[in-house]
């Protein structure tokens, strides 16, 4: 599995989150290496390497996964370009942490779901990280002992400062509120079945062709009901936070009490400014869990199941986005291969 005794690990697509994780698997987490980096920007990847000992850098991310260096590959090129690098680990039989979403639609995921069930075991780890942050897992635990009763709602907010200005109404779904479609799924252990989209008039901060906020509700399967706020130009900061309202209590987490401080007359804290810094640990715990899995030869966390449940659960938000209507979501039947 290891060929130096460490994870050789590829790193495809390396910009903001791929140089992040060769970073985390560089300098934070142990028993991985980085060996190759791939980035059809080719002057970036060599950049990149030339910084790492015994680092190569590709153009071409098959390339890169045919090396005998590499063990197991990190996928951090965008959506659209998941579908090929999944397909290519596959035939080097490589073990794979790939980043969310699984590939940008549901078609595109059922083929990687098709895949990967043909070699006869999970090879995928999907980089829905919020399930390795200790504020969802303790909520997770609370939920799954049941002391609060049944999960009757859950209200998510979901808020960044800002966007980058190609980002569209379909993104608000398909980037930001997908992690939500994901944390709804595990943290209720339900499928989500219907999704309707609420807008208010958008803020005078959000871009024209933005609707921003919006309001997104799911149906699921258990008969629970999920409101999701998505505001991406709040300006303010990165606010995630959940509720989960049971039938005998409430548990809340993503309040953000970090540091107290109190001068001047005032208290006060401070907002994460973004995923990167929110999600800190959550990130390290996931590349190390995946290292740790992988070597063991196991595979954890989020699977191609999830990605293919969330693209298909996406694709009804975005028709419900565009159509003002409440839509069912067509999810093909789950394969024993994921339960
Ligand atoms: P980015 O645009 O900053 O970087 C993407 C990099 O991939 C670029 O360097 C680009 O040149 C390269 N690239 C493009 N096509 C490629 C291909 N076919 N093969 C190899 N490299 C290619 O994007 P990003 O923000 O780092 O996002 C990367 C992935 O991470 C996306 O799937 C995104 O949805 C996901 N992401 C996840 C989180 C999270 O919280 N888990 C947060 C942000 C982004």
């Amino acid at each position: 599995m290891t060929t130096h005794g460490t994870l050789g690990v590829a790193v495809i697509g390396v910009g903001t989150m791929g140089a992040d994780h060769v970073r985390r698997i560089n300098d934070v987490i142990s028993g991985a290496r980085v060996a190759a980096v791939a980035d059809i920007d080719g002057d970036r990847a060599k950049a990149l390497a030339e910084t790492i000992e015994g680092c190569a850098a590709y153009a071409d991310p098959a390339a890169a996964m045919a090396s005998p260096e590499v063990d197991a590959v990190l996928i951090a090129s965008p959506g659209p370009a998941h579908e090929e690098a999944l397909l290519t680990a596959f035939e080097h039989d490589l073990p794979v942490l790939c980043e969310k979403p699984l590939t940008p639609d549901a078609a595109s995921a059922l083929r990687v779901l098709e895949a990967e069930q043909r070699l006869g075991r999970r090879r995928v780890q999907l980089g829905f990280m919020r399930r390795f942050d200790a504020e969802y897992l303790r909520l997770k635990k609370v939920l799954d002992e049941g002391r609060l009763g049944r999960p009757l709602l859950l209200h998510c907010r979901h808020r960044n400062a800002s966007v980058p200005p190609y980002f569209t109404d379909a993104m608000l779904i398909n980037d930001s509120v997908v992690h939500e479609v994901d944390c709804t799924r595990w943290l209720l252990g339900q499928e989500i079945t219907a999704v309707t989209v609420l807008r208010p008039a958008p803020s005078s901060d959000s871009p024209e062709h933005l609707g921003d906020p919006q309001l997104v509700i799911f149906e699921t399967d258990g008969g629970a009901l999920v409101d999701v706020e998505i505001f991406a130009t709040c300006g303010f900061g990165y606010q995630v936070q959940t509720e989960a309202v049971c039938e005998r209590g409430t548990a809340r987490i993503g309040e953000g009490h970090g540091m107290l401080t109190c001068a001047a007359g005032r208290w006060g804290g401070e907002i994460t400014r973004d995923y990167v810094e929110r999600f800190e640990d959550a990130y390290d715990r996931e590349v190390q869990g995946w290292v740790d899995a992988t070597r063991r030869g196991e595979v954890i966390g989020p699977s191609v199941w999830d990605g293919y449940a969330a693209a298909a659960v996406c694709e009804a938000g975005v028709t419900a986005q565009t159509t003002g209507r409440r839509t069912t979501v067509e999810l093909a039947e789950r394969p024993a291969f994921y339960t």
